[in-house]
C-alpha cells in the first residue's frame, strides 16, 4: 500500500467527510451553541505524542464526533447571535473544497493565471453588486482583492497610505505620524498600527456624537489642523460603516471632505455591513465612498454566506498600494510580470502565498444570484425588525437606537442594585443553556446585550424562541434576586 491516500481511498473517504458534514448542517440545532468543555478539556483528551505509524482516516472521524465537536461553539447553529454571523453556505464549503484540491498558489498570474484572473472577475462583480464606484474596478485605475480578513485590510490601508505620504517603505519612519478613529472603531486598527510602525500613542481617537455614536467630524477636523500645526504627518483616518459594537455608521461624506482637505487617506471599514448594499435600498449607507474613500473593506465571511476567510478590500488607486509591497526577487521573474500585463496580488497583500479563496466567492455568487443574496439580507433584516418590535413593546426592556441592520442591541432593565453585572448574570445564564448565544457590549459606560441577526440557518421561529428565552429568563432572575421589576408581572408570579 502507497502512504499516500489513493485516489480511490479519497473518493471513499470524501464521501464519508461530505455526508459528515450534510449531517452535521441537518443535526447542529440538537447541539448547544456556545461549547460547554472547560479549559484543557479538549487537550487532555487527545494524546500526548503524535504517532509513529499511520492510522488512516476512520480514527480521525471518530475523533471528530467524540472530542472535537463538543469542544466547538457552534457558529452556524440558528441560535448563534453573537459577535456578527459567520456564514458557511452550501457553494462556499464546496468552493473551498475544490480550492483545497486543486492546492493552487496563487501569488503571482504566472503561478496559476485563473486564480488571479477569477479573482479579478469577481471583486469586479461584487463591486458591481454592491454599487461600488467605477474605480475600485480593476480594469481602472483601482482594483479589488480577496483578504484574509478585515484586520488585514485596514494594515494594507495604511500601508498604502503611508506610501503615498513618503517613502517610508525605504527609509522607515521620520518623524512622527498619526493616525485618526473614533472611540467605536475596530480594535484592529490600533493593532495596525503598532504593526506598521507608527505607534500606539499615535492613534487619535476621534469622539463620537453620543445620540449616533458616528465619529463626530468636527472634532476631526480639529484635531487633524492641531496635529499639522504641530508638525505630525496625518496618515489616515478610518471611517466605519457597521461598527462592532452597535453597528453605528460613520458621517463617510463628512469626513471625507475632511479628508481630501487635509490630504489623508480615507479608509473605510464596512466589515459587517457593507455587504448589505447588495440591497439597493440600504446603498445610502456608502454615502460619500465614490467621493472620498480611498479604499473600502468589507466581508463576505460575515453576512454573505461565504466561509471564513473572504475579505474584499478595493483601492480607488493601486499604485500606492502595489508601491509599498512590490518586491522583486530574482527567484519570482517571470515574462508576464516583467510585461507589466498582468495582476500579481502578491504585491497586495502581506503574505506572498495565497489562496484560492475566489472559488468559494464565485460558488457563492453564481449559487445565489443577485436576487438569492438580497434575499438573504431581507431575512436578517426582516427578523431584526420584528425583535426591534417585541422589545419596543416590552416595559421590561429598553432598545438601543438607532437599531442598524441585522444587529439589534437591547437592555433588560432591572429595579436597582448592580444592573450591569444583573444582565451580565442574565446573558450567562442564557449561553449555559446552550439554546441561543448573545453577547455584550457597553454603550456610555452600560452593559447592553447585543443580538446580531443574519445566520444562514435562523428563522423567524428561532429568534421567537431565542426572544422568549430572554424573557423568561429575566422574569426568573428577577423573581430570583427578590428584586421588583417595573411594569410587567404576567410572567412573574
Ligand atoms: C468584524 C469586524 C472587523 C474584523 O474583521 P476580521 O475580518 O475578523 O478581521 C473589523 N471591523 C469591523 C467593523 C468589524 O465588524
Amino acid at each position: 500500500m502507497s502512504q499516500h491516500m489513493t485516489p480511490d481511498e479519497f473518493r471513499e473517504y470524501g464521501r464519508q467527510v461530505v455526508d459528515w458534514v450534510a449531517d452535521y448542517m441537518e443535526g447542529v440545532e440538537k447541539l448547544p451553541v456556545r461549547s460547554q468543555v472547560a479549559p484543557g478539556d479538549v487537550r487532555a483528551a487527545l494524546p500526548a505524542h503524535p504517532p509513529e505509524r499511520g492510522e488512516g482516516f476512520g480514527g480521525v472521524l471518530a475523533d471528530l464526533d467524540r472530542i472535537i465537536v463538543p469542544g466547538l461553539t457552534h457558529w452556524q447553529h440558528p441560535g448563534f447571535f453573537a459577535y456578527y454571523p459567520s456564514n458557511a453556505s452550501g457553494p462556499a464549503i464546496l468552493g473551498d473544497l475544490l480550492s483545497s484540491g486543486l492546492g493552487v498558489q496563487g501569488m503571482l498570474w504566472a503561478t496559476s493565471p485563473a486564480c488571479t484572473e477569477l479573482e479579478t472577475v469577481v471583486v469586479d462583480w461584487l463591486a458591481e453588486l454592491l454599487g461600488l464606484p467605477d474605480h475600485f474596478r480593476t480594469d481602472n485605475v483601482g482594483g479589488g482583492v480577496i483578504q484574509d480578513s478585515a484586520s488585514s485590510a485596514s494594515l494594507l490601508a495604511i500601508l498604502a497610505a503611508l506610501r503615498r505620504t513618503g517613502d517610508a517603505a525605504e527609509q522607515g519612519l521620520t518623524g512622527r505620524h498619526t493616525l485618526y478613529v473614533s472611540t467605536e472603531t475596530h480594535s484592529s486598527l490600533a493593532k495596525s498600527a503598532r504593526i506598521a510602525g507608527i505607534g500606539a500613542d499615535n492613534v487619535r481617537v476621534v469622539g463620537v456624537d453620543p445620540a449616533t455614536l458616528g465619529m463626530d467630524p468636527e472634532r476631526l477636523d480639529r484635531m487633524l489642523a492641531e496635529d499639522i500645526a504641530a508638525g505630525a504627518t496625518p496618515v489616515l483616518v478610518c471611517a466605519t460603516v457597521g461598527t462592532t459594537s452597535t453597528a453605528a455608521v460613520d458621517p463617510v461624506r463628512a469626513i471625507g471632505e475632511i479628508c481630501r482637505r487635509h490630504g489623508v487617506w480615507l479608509h473605510v471599514d464596512a466589515a459587517y455591513a457593507g455587504v448589505a448594499a447588495v440591497c439597493p435600498e440600504l446603498r445610502g449607507l456608502n454615502d460619500g465612498v465614490a467621493e472620498y474613500a480611498d479604499s473600502y473593506a468589507t466581508n463576505p465571511h460575515k453576512w454573505l454566506l461565504t466561509n471564513f476567510d473572504c475579505t474584499v478590500m478595493w483601492v480607488a488607486d493601486r499604485a500606492p498600494l502595489t508601491g509599498a509591497l512590490a518586491i522583486h526577487p530574482e527567484y519570482l521573474r517571470n515574462a508576464a510580470t516583467s510585461s507589466g500585463a498582468v495582476v500579481d496580488y502578491r504585491d497586495w497583500q502581506v503574505s506572498l502565498g495565497r489562496r484560492f479563496r475566489a472559488l468559494k466567492l464565485w460558488a457563492v455568487l453564481r449559487w445565489y444570484g443577485a436576487e438569492g443574496l438580497r434575499d438573504h439580507i431581507h431575512k436578517g433584516l426582516e427578523q431584526a425588525a420584528r425583535l426591534t418590535a417585541w422589545i419596543t413593546d416590552d416595559p421590561d426592556f429598553e432598545l438601543h437606537e438607532p437599531q442598524t441592520l441585522g444587529l439589534v442591541c437591547f437592555r433588560p432593565l432591572w429595579a436597582g442594585g448592580d444592573e450591569d453585572a444583573a444582565t451580565m448574570r442574565l446573558m450567562e445564564a442564557l449561553n449555559d443553556s446552550g439554546a441561543l448565544y448573545l453577547t455584550h457590549t457597553r454603550v456610555a459606560g452600560r452593559v447592553v446585550l447585543r443580538m446580531a441577526l443574519g445566520g444562514v440557518r435562523t428563522e423567524a421561529e428561532h429568534v421567537r424562541a431565542a426572544w422568549e428565552a430572554i424573557r423568561a429568563e429575566h422574569a426568573r432572575t428577577v423573581v430570583g434576586e427578590t428584586a421588583v421589576v417595573t411594569g410587567r408581572s404576567d410572567l412573574i408570579t
